[in-house]
C-alpha cells in the first residue's frame, strides 16, 4: 500500500497533530495510534521516533538529508529531547554518558531483515568517530574501526530477497575509549554465519558478496594466478539461483573498497592472496562432480570427473592431489582392532562431504578474518577503558519453512527480549529510586519460561537435541522430535506443541514442533536439526586440509593434525551458540542499554511506501506497545528542571523572562500558575516527573498560543 494522501483514520485520532516525536505522548496508547503516528512521521520524512529513550527507526529506502557533518554538529553535546528524534541524539547521549559518567554503554539494534540495522550501526559508529577526539593515532584507530565494516560485509553479507545487502551473521562490536573518551580500539564478536549459503542459495538470492567482487574486480593477472574465469556463470556455487548482477551493487567497485579496507586493517599481501586462493578453491570444488564406477576388484567406487579442476584446486591449496582425491571419494574408519578400514563413498555422500568441506573452509576463514581484524584493532595499552558496544543481530524470523537456523535466531531474540524487559524496567526503576520517587509495579509478560523451554540445562529443547546427537544407535530428526514430545518438561509446556502434519492418507507430511514465542508462533520443521547441530566434518577431510601447505588453511583445520587427534567430539552448534549468547547477555547486562528498533516499511525495498500490515506485525513482535506502556506506567514524561523551566517559563509571569530562585521552585511556580493538579506531577531530585501526556500537550498548546 502506498502512502495515502486523503484523510485517514489518523486524522481522527490525532486531530491536528503532525505526529508526536515521542510515542509516550500518544493518547490513547493503542496499536492503531502508534502505527498511524509512524505513518504520519514517515510521510513527513521523519523516520525517527522515540519511545522515551528508545529510537524507533523506519527505513526510508532513500537518501535523506539527515546525516553528515552539519547534522552531527547540531546534535553534538545536546540533550536528548532538545532536537527532533535521531540516532545521533542517542549516540550522543550514550557517548557522553560513557565519557563523562563512566558508564559503559551498549546500543542494541534489532529489527527484521532489511529494516536498517546495519545502516543504523554504521551511523552510530560514524557519529562517535566524528565527535570523539582527533590526532594522528586516534584517527588511525577510527579508520580501522570503520574499515572493519566493508570487510565484514564483503565476506558476511549477501543479496537476499529481503535485502540486497543482508548480514548473514550476527555482530557485536565493542568500541573502546580512554579516559578522555578518545577511541583506542575495539573487539568484534560474530554469531552464527549462515554458511549453507556457500553451497546453495534460494532463487534470486546470491552467495556472499566477496565471490562476485573477486570475479568482477580482480585484475586479470590475479584471476589468472587463481585460475579463475571472470564469468560467474561458470561456477555451480554461483549460477544456480538465477542472480549474479544486482542493480544496487557494483561488485567491481566494492572489490577495490574491500581490498583497501583489508590493507588498512593490516592484512599482508600474502594473507590476502591466501584468502583469494581459498575462495577460488571453493568455487572450483563446487564444480567437481562424482561418478560411480566399478573397481578392478569388482567394488563400487566414485571418481571425480573434472580432473583439470582437481589439479588446479591442489595447486591453489598447495597439496598432493592424491590426498584431496582420497578424502573426497573415500572414508576411513578405525576398525575394532585399531586397524584402518577404508570404504568408498557413493556419489551423494561424496557431494555431501565436498559441500561440508567448502562450508567449513568459508566459515572458518570468516572467523579467522574477524580474529585478524581483532588483532589489529586490539587495544595495545593496558589502561582502564570505557566501552561502547553496538549489537547488530538478526531479528525474529518466521518463514514458510523454519529450520534449525530460525530456531537459533529466534532463541537469540527471546534472550534479547528478556534483557530488554529486564533492563527497561530496571532502568525505569533505578531512575525512580535515584530521583526519590515512589515506584509503581508494572505488569508485563516475562518470557523467561520460553527461554527455559529452549535452553534449560539437561531439560530444554537444545539439551534434548544434544542428547540425541550424542546417543549411540540410530539417531534421526524424527527420533529427536519423539524425544521432545515424550519429555514431560517440554511437552507439558503451554508454549510448546507437537505439530506433526499428516497427509489425508494419514502418512506423515512434515515432522514439526511449534514454539509460541513472545513475538508469535513459529512451527519448526525438524528436518536437518541433527545434522546441523552435529556440524561434523569427516575426519579424512579435515586431515586432508591440514596436510595442505597453504598455511592459512592448515591453521583453519587444527583438528586435522593426527598428533592432536582427540576422540572427544567437538561441541555441537547449539551448545556453542547457547554459550556465546550467554556471554553476550552477560556483557550487555553489565552496560547501560540504548535501543534502536528498526522497522521495514514495505517488502519491496521502495521509498515512500508504507504497508500498514507489515508495520503492525513488526510493532507487535518488537514488543513496542509493551515498551510504551512500561514508559507510561508511572510517569509519561520527565525532564531536568532546567530544561522544563527554559521551555515553559513564558507561561508564568513570575518566571518570565527571568527566574532568580532555584530551578525546582521555578518549575513549581509554572505548574501552580497553570493550575496543573498536584496529583499530576512529582518532584525528583533533578527532574520533574509528569504523569499524563495530556498535561504536557496542554503546556505545549499554551506555549504555542
Ligand atoms: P539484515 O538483517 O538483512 O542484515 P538490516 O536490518 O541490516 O538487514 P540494512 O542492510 O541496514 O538492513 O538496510 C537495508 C537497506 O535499506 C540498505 O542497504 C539501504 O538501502 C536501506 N536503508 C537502511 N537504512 C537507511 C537509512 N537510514 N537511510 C537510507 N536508506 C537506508
Ligand atoms: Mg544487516
Amino acid at each position: 500500500m502506498s502512502v495515502p494522501n486523503g484523510p485517514t483514520r489518523t486524522q481522527t485520532i490525532l486531530d491536528n497533530m503532525v505526529g508526536v516525536g515521542d510515542c509516550v505522548l500518544l493518547d490513547p496508547v493503542t496499536e492503531d495510534a502508534f502505527v498511524d503516528n509512524l505513518l504520519l512521521r514517515f510521510r513527513a520524512k521523519d523516520v525517527y521516533t522515540y519511545i522515551g529513550n528508545v529510537v524507533v527507526s523506519v527505513n526510508p529506502y532513500q537518501s535523506l538529508p539527515l546525516y553528515g557533518d552539519k547534522k552531527i554538529d547540531e546534535y553534538r553535546g545536546r540533550n536528548l529531547y532538545e532536537l527532533p528524534p535521531h540516532i545521533y541524539a542517542i549516540s550522543d547521549d550514550a557517548y557522553r554518558s560513557m565519557r563523562d559518567k563512566n558508564r559503559d554503554q551498549c546500543i542494541i539494534i534489532t529489527g527484521e531483515s532489511g529494516a536498517g540495522k546495519t545502516e543504523a550501526s554504521k551511523i552510530v559508529m560514524q557519529y562517535v568517530a566524528a565527535v570523539s577526539g582527533k590526532g594522528k593515532d586516534i584517527d588511525e584507530v577510527k579508520e580501522q574501526l570503520l574499515q572493519s565494516n566493508p570487510v565484514l560485509e564483503a565476506f558476511g553479507n549477501a543479496k537476499t530477497l529481503r535485502n540486497d545487502n543482508s548480514s548473514r551473521f550476527g555482530k557485536y562490536m565493542d568500541m573502546e575509549f580512554d579516559f578522555k573518551g578518545d577511541p583506542v580500539g575495539g573487539v568484534i564478536t560474530n554469531y552464527l554465519l549462515e554458511k549453507s549459503r556457500v553451497i546453495d542459495q534460494s532463487p534470486k538470492e546470491r552467495n556472499f558478496h566477496m565471490f562476485y567482487q573477486l570475479l568482477s574486480g580482480a585484475p586479470s593477472l590475479l584471476l589468472e594466478e587463481l585460475m579463475l574465469d571472470r564469468d560467474a556463470e561458470k561456477y555451480n556455487f554461483l549460477n544456480q539461483s538465477g542472480c549474479i548482477n544486482v542493480d544496487t551493487i557494483d561488485d567491481k567497485k566494492d572489490f577495490a573498497v574491500t581490498q583497501k579496507a583489508m590493507q588498512v586493517l593490516g592484512f599482508s599481501d600474502e594473507e590476502i592472496l591466501g584468502i583469494y586462493k581459498l575462495l577460488a578453491a571453493i568455487l572450483k570444488l563446487g564444480n567437481i562432480q562424482f561418478e560411480c564406477y566399478t573397481e578392478k576388484s569388482g567394488m563400487e567406487a566414485v571418481k571425480i570427473l573434472q580432473e583439470k579442476e582437481m589439479i588446479e584446486i591442489c595447486d591453489l591449496l598447495d597439496c598432493e592431489p592424491n590426498d584431496i582425491l582420497q578424502s573426497l571419494t573415500k572414508r576411513s574408519m578405525m576398525g575394532g582392532k585399531g586397524d584402518k578400514v577404508v570404504t568408498s563413498l557413493d556419489p551423494s555422500h561424496a557431494v555431501y562431504g565436498r559441500n561440508a568441506v567448502c562450508k567449513a573452509i568459508y566459515a572458518r576463514l570468516f572467523e579467522w578474518i574477524i580474529k585478524t581484524i581483532n588483532e589489529s584493532i586490539r587495544v595495545k595499552a593496558k589502561t582502564k577503558r570505557k566501552v561502547m558496544g553496538v549489537l547488530d543481530i538478526y531479528g525474529f524470523e518466521i518463514f514458510q519453512n523454519n529450520s534449525f537456523e530460525q530456531f537459533i535466531i529466534n532463541y537469540c531474540n527471546e534472550k534479547l527480549q528478556q534483557i530488554f524487559i529486564e533492563l527497561t524496567l530496571k532502568e525505569e526503576q533505578d531512575e525512580y529510586v535515584q530521583e526519590g520517587i515512589e515506584w509503581t509495579h508494572i505488569e508485563y509478560f516475562n518470557n523467561a519460561v520460553i527461554c527455559d523451554l529452549i535452553e534449560k540445562n539437561n531439560k530444554g529443547i537444545l539439551a534434548m537435541l544434544d542428547d540425541e546427537c550424542l546417543r549411540p544407535g540410530t539417531v534421526t530428526d524424527i527420533t529427536f522430535l519423539n524425544k521432545l514430545n515424550s519429555s514431560p518438561f517440554i511437552a507439558n509446556q503451554k508454549f510448546y506443541e507437537s505439530r506433526t502434519k499428516m497427509k489425508s492418507d494419514k502418512s506423515i507430511l512434515h515432522h514439526c514442533f511449534r514454539v509460541k514465542h513472545y513475538a508469535g508462533d513459529v512451527t519448526y520443521n525438524v528436518n536437518g536439526f541433527i545434522d546441523k547441530n552435529n556440524d561434523l566434518l569427516f575426519r579424512d577431510l579435515s586431515q586432508a586440509m591440514y596436510k595442505c601447505d597453504h598455511l592459512l588453511l592448515k591453521l583453519l583445520f587444527p583438528e586435522g593434525n593426527p598428533e592432536q587427534y582427540s576422540k572427544k567430539r567437538p561441541p555441537t552448534a547449539g551448545y556453542q551458540f547457547k554459550n556465546s549468547i550467554a556471554e553476550l547477555m552477560k556483557n550487555l547486562l553489565a552496560k547501560n542499554p540504548n535501543y534502536i528498533r528498526c522497522i521495514k516499511p514495505n517488502d519491496f525495498k521502495k521509498p515512500d511506501t508504507y504497508d500498514e500490515t507489515i508495520i503492525r506485525h513488526q510493532v507487535r513482535y518488537l514488543g513496542l506497545m509493551e515498551n510504551v506502556r512500561v514508559r507510561r506506567a508511572g510517569y509519561a514524561f520527565r525532564q531536568p528542571y532546567e530544561l522544563c523551566l527554559q521551555r515553559y517559563k513564558m507561561l508564568c509571569p513570575r518566571t518570565w523572562p527571568n527566574w532568580n530562585g532555584t530551578l525546582k521552585n521555578g518549575v513549581t511556580e509554572i505548574l501552580i500558575h497553570n493550575r496543573i493538579p498536584t496529583a499530576e506531577f512529582s518532584f525528583g531530585r533533578t527532574k520533574i516527573f509528569i504523569r499524563s501526556p495530556r498535561t504536557l500537550f496542554d503546556l505545549e498548546e499554551w506555549r504555542r498560543r
